[in-house]
């Protein structure tokens, strides 16, 4: 009882971030977080009468949160060794079982012999 109250709310929050990153609800809402800050300082460069800047594009190499949403979570170099795993596997589950071989009785004291 308790270790599945325990383990409820850590499945939950995997589970959200899974969410939130699959669907793209955070680069999203990052992007609208850059998007606020770049009007800040345009508006605080035309309120100091400064010129404006163009407008800026960020991505992984100016952001260090654009990078880590966008970072492989497996890499790329254990997938094949991963599918190769598989197939083994797979390969051996198909193998025939080797015959056991049974002892047969000559005879059965209680019916004499066994006919043949
Ligand atoms: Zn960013």
């Amino acid at each position: 009882m308790v270790a599945s109250a325990v383990r409820r709310p850590a499945a939950i929050l995997l589970l959200l971030c899974f969410l939130g990153l699959g669907s793209g609800v955070l680069e999203y809402l990052h992007n609208l977080q850059h998007e606020r800050e770049d009007a800040a300082e345009a508006q605080v460069a035309r309120a100091a009468g400064l010129p404006q800047q163009p407008h800026k594009t960020h991505d992984e190499t100016n952001c260090e949160f654009h990078a880590q949403l966008h970072v492989p979570m497996l890499s790329a170099g254990w997938v094949p060794l991963l599918v190769l795993l598989g197939v083994f596997v797979a390969y051996l589950t198909t193998l025939a079982r080797p015959l056991v071989g049974q002892r047969i009785p000559l005879r059965i004291d209680c019916r004499g012999p066994p006919l043949s």
